[in-house]
């Protein structure tokens, strides 16, 4: 795959179709500056704003886009909040729409297709694969990506993290935590 696209890559450069410092850029976006750190500032800055989390549920695409995280792939998105009653799980069942702004690039197992089609037949079983098992009396809410909105789960607040200052609450905000496959960690893993 690496030779192919190496090849390709080679082929559209000497028709001058692509330019190499572009494609250079768009690595280096993905790879440096979109990733799941993007989101974790938005959770934590939930978790510690009350005015902030009430922007994100009214509007979490301008809300987002204050933070300076915009771009393809997170033009319109929401933003669900997990609560004591009610767990947030986000799938595409139809491919792989996920928002690249705050997230950075999908995991393999969000675009498979096992994990799209049982998140919605039976989210508690996959949630048990990732080792996550919840209360049976916790509501299991799956949303529905597509191409025209994308979701970010915001976790529970961990107890025993009031007072701390974003940036350390960030280091408790996982990838698998804004898609609902997984918690946000304890106080004490940091
Ligand atoms: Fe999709």
């Amino acid at each position: 795959m690496t030779a192919r696209v190496r090849a390709l890559e080679t082929i559209l450069t000497q028709k001058g179709l692509v330019d190499p410092a572009a494609i250079d850029a768009i690595v280096d976006t993905y790879e440096n500056k979109v990733g799941p750190r993007n989101g974790a500032h938005v959770v934590a800055k939930a978790w510690s704003e009350p005015a902030f989390a009430d922007w994100l549920r009214k509007d979490a695409t301008a809300a987002i886009a204050s933070l300076g995280y915009t771009g393809r792939q997170g033009e319109h998105m929401q933003v669900v909040f997990n609560t004591a009653e009610t767990h947030n799980l986000v799938v595409c069942t139809l491919c792989s729409c996920y928002p690249w702004s705050v997230l950075g690039l999908p995991p393999v197992w969000y675009k498979s297709p096992p994990y799209r089609s049982r998140a919605v037949i039976d989210p508690r079983g996959v949630l048990a694969e990732f080792g996550l098992t919840l209360p049976q009396d916790r509501q299991i809410r799956v949303w529905d990506s597509t191409a025209e909105l994308r979701y970010l789960v915001v976790p529970e607040r961990p107890d025993g993290t009031e007072g701390w200052p974003e940036e350390r609450l960030m280091r408790l905000v996982t990838r698998d935590s804004m898609i609902g496959t997984g918690l946000a960690l304890a106080a004490e893993a940091t």
